[in-house]
């Protein structure tokens, strides 16, 4: 059955943790077994932290998620912020790509589309960025 959920929030990091438990309690009506549950922890973790640190490095924004139940038990999530945005969203997707420096490894985007079924990024410079996936 048709269902969803959508989340405001701040980009403070103590965030990240209240997203990724609420997609965990609403991923619970599909009846999905341990792992698949880590798999979507994971990958709105990934995609949130991202929001945190890379949208708004110097600033708090907004970050919206959102939560569908599609047909066919399948789960969509959508992350999205207002931040910075990429220039190259292909270059951004190459595992060990990152622009953090040393404290990132560059393995989000890669992570996201391992765990997930489908992973679609949207971004614009200066405009923000969506992250839609799905299982
Ligand atoms: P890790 O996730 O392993 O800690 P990372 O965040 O750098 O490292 P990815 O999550 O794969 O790696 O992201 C790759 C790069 O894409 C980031 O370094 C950043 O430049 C850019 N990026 C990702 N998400 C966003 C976002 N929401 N807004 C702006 N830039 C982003
Ligand atoms: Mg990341």
């Amino acid at each position: 059955p048709e269902n969803y959920v959508t989340l405001e929030f701040l980009s403070r990091s103590s965030n990240e943790g209240f997203a990724r438990l609420a997609a965990a309690a609403f991923a619970a009506q599909l009846d999905p077994t341990l792992d698949e549950l880590g798999d979507i922890k994971t990958a709105v973790s990934e995609a949130v932290t991202n929001a945190i640190v890379h949208a708004y490095p110097n600033q708090l924004g907004k970050i919206v998620m959102k939560l569908r139940m599609l047909e066919n038990q399948t789960l969509e999530l959508v992350i999205r912020d207002w931040g910075c945005g990429m220039e190259d969203v292909e270059q951004a997707r190459q595992p060990l790509f990152t622009t953090g420096g040393e404290e990132r490894s560059g393995m989000g985007f890669t992570i996201m589309e391992s765990f997930m079924n489908q992973l679609a990024v949207k971004s614009a410079p200066g405009k923000g960025t969506t992250v839609t996936m799905r299982k």
